[in-house]
């Protein structure tokens, strides 16, 4: 497929807006009128001082239409855009023109500069947003503004990235390495050793310039593929290098119930950890074999149960809407067996198809079916934890989701994960350290963001650590040049 762009510079949106119709496309951008068209369907978008016009050319005819071009060029020639792809392929995202990262937010200021009501009005009659995803993104933005009420200028959080797991789901785009390859299992003692210099490092930086440790978050990859011994090494570190006094939540990822043990457990709840993720993804046996978990749902209900048992009182567990070979019903099966469980949080993802992931590499496309399909689990999804005390407190979007849909943490009141809104809402630095990891500082009174990236892979990681120290002295510059 072709997209002219003819006299505007609206590029990005309309690229975007046209990859939410139709997302298995190749898309060949082209400034100007094409010359060469062959076979392909051609997406013209053009900009006048007064006028827009969108015309859609393939070999079923052509359909074009113009409008007044208003004040705001990009939303006319969206608009425009939107209301011929629909018409052309009989569908309606249900996020309408919304292609951005976090509604919530967009929410958020709309409603500052113009009432709730007005909000409301502007994402269902101006951006086309379904009333039911205008009513989460009201509701995730209200539960949002309490937890950041809570960010002073002087906070801070920690992300620990351990980039390893037992094996690679089909669908992961993250850089995480499957210790089931002796090259990988072999990097991990150098990695501990490294990651836990890294945090003292970290930690005397932030001694040093008197931040305040808000939340921790051990993600990845699964923290739990690293041993009992091993964790203990790196949440030692954690104690040692910061001032825990203020701390508030301190999350690790037990992401794959294979990787569960009393043992870990307990060198978690000893080295402090408040909350872990238990993550299912689904309760079907046979998609968890397809996409490649080494785990069943009976082993997720096991360690659940051996978390709860180790005292742990505030426990996550991730689902996928839109797994290769899960219907609706089965969908539904899942979350009510994680119901059944009463977490305190369950996050529902939709399935996305990044380009590292083996399923993208494997060919697997997206259809109207699957789309369709996702809208009814999460419709589902929605309705049931809502009848169980869920609320939605956190959302974010990504690109190339199925039906272009979104993510959503649902929680029992008082256990909102304060990390996730903390690191998606950008109120304050949070550090990075391990492979992967991201430090992103933000002006304590401004909205200034600077970002310090790690090395993306353990090996690197490990050759480049001395660099990698070196690149964070930028953050007692950044606090110099913006104060605290
Ligand atoms: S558990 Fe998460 S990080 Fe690990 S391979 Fe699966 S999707 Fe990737």
């Amino acid at each position: 497929m072709i997209l002219e762009i003819c006299n505007h510079p609206y590029q990005y949106e309309t690229e975007k807006l046209l990859r939410v119709f139709f997302p298995n496309e190749k898309l060949r951008i082209i400034q100007g009128s094409a010359s060469n068209t062959g076979s392909e369907a051609v997406v013209t978008t053009a900009a006048t001082d007064t006028e827009v016009l969108v015309r859609f050319a393939d070999a079923s005819g052509v359909l074009e239409a113009r409008d007044a071009r208003g004040d705001d060029g990009e939303l006319s020639l969206e608009t425009l855009l939107f209301r011929v792809l629909q018409s052309r392929t009989g569908y309606t995202p249900k996020w309408g023109l919304l292609t951005g990262v976090r509604p919530s937010k967009l929410f958020l200021k709309l409603e500052r500069a113009c009432g709730a009501d007005g909000a409301k009005r502007y994402f269902t009659d101006t951006l086309f947003v379904s009333p039911e995803k205008t009513a989460l993104a009201a509701e995730v933005g209200a539960r949002e503004q309490a937890v950041l009420a809570l960010s002073r200028p002087e906070s801070c959080s920690l992300y620990v990235s351990i980039p390893f797991c037992p094996t690679r789901c089909s669908y992961c785009s993250f850089v995480s390495q499957a210790v089931s390859t002796p090259s990988a299992r072999k990097l991990v003692p150098e990695y501990v050793r490294l990651l836990a210099q890294e945090i003292e490092e970290t930690g005397k930086l932030v001694k040093a310039l008197g931040l305040r440790l808000e939340s921790i978050y051990f993600g990845g990859g699964t923290p739990t593929t690293l041993s009992a011994e091993q964790l203990e090494a790196l949440l030692t570190a954690v104690r040692g290098a910061f001032n825990l006094s203020a701390l508030r939540e301190y999350t690790v990822e037990a992401g794959r119930p294979d990787t569960v043990t009393p043992e870990k457990l307990q060198a978690l709840r000893a080295g402090g950890v408040t909350r872990v993720s238990i993550n299912p993804q689904t309760f079907n046996d046979e998609v968890l074999r397809t996409i490649g978990r080494a785990h069943t749902a009976e082993m997720t209900v096991q360690a659940f149960e051996m978390a709860r048992a180790a005292g742990f009182s505030d426990i996550n567990m991730d689902l996928i809407a839109g797994l290769p070979g899960e219907s609706v019903a089965s969908f539904c099966n899942s979350i009510d067996r994680a119901v059944a469980l009463a977490p305190e949080n369950i996050t529902v993802h939709t399935l996305s198809l990044k380009r590292a992931s083996t399923m993208t590499a494997n060919g697997t496309q997206f259809d109207k079916e699957s789309a369709e399909n996702a809208d009814e689990m999460l419709h589902y999804a929605a309705t049931a934890l809502g009848n169980a005390g869920f609320n939605p407190y956190y959302m974010y979007r990504q690109s190339k989701t199925l039906g272009n849909l979104e993510n959503t943490g649902y929680t029992k009141d008082g256990y909102e994960c304060l990390y996730n809104i903390f690191m998606m809402e950008e109120c304050h630095t949070v550090l990075g350290a391990g492979a992967g990891a991201v430090t992103k500082l933000k002006a304590p009174h401004g909205a200034d963001i600077s970002r310090i990236f790690n090395y993306k892979y353990p090996y690197e990681y490990i050759t480049g650590f001395s660099q990698l120290l070196e690149r964070k002295r930028a953050i007692p510059v950044f606090y110099e040049t913006h104060g605290l």
